[in-house]
């Protein structure tokens, strides 16, 4: 199948909804009998945006220790769904940003993430979904979550 999917790649922020939108990426990877790939981005905060400076800055063994907690996270997360060490990333930075660089990086030809359908279209325009949504070169699945 041409239009099948080779490379999956799960953006997992831990959430409450991480165990749906896992769900709906794994389904898909088992479909396509697509390689299933999981990324977490600890957020370099606080946040910097780009006309400010930073207001605290995050010191080394501070970033160290928030990337091991992540890489810890993530690999509870990825032995629950079969997802072995080798397909599982966690950098620092900016999940917009940065989930669609490593999407390029390892040829992903599918990003799936949530997107929170609840809170309408104002805040889905500063979301992570958004900016994935925009600046992403594959295609990209948004998980509607619906918060209870
Ligand atoms: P949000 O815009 O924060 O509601 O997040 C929407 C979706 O983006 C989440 O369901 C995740 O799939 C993804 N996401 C958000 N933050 C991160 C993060 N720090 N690392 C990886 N994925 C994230």
């Amino acid at each position: 199948m041409d239009s099948a999917y080779q490379h999956i790649l799960i953006a997992a922020d831990f959430s409450s909804h991480t165990d749906e939108v896992c769900e709906k990426a794994r389904a898909l990877a088992e479909r396509y009998q697509a390689t299933l790939s999981l990324c977490h981005i600890v957020e370099d905060f606080p946040l910097t945006d780009f006309a400010y400076e930073p207001m605290i800055s995050v010191d080394i063994d501070m970033r160290d220790a928030l990337l091991e907690a992540g890489r810890k996270q993530l690999a509870k997360l990825a032995e629950k769904i079969h997802i072995p060490p080798a397909q599982q990333w966690v950098e620092c930075g900016s999940p917009g940003h940065d989930i669609v660089r490593i999407a390029d990086d390892k040829q992903v030809d599918l990003i799936v993430v949530g997107s929170h359908g609840r809170h309408g279209i104002k805040l889905l325009l500063g979301s992570t979904a958004n900016a994935v949504l925009h600046h992403a070169h594959c295609d990209v699945l948004a998980v509607r979550l619906r918060d209870d």
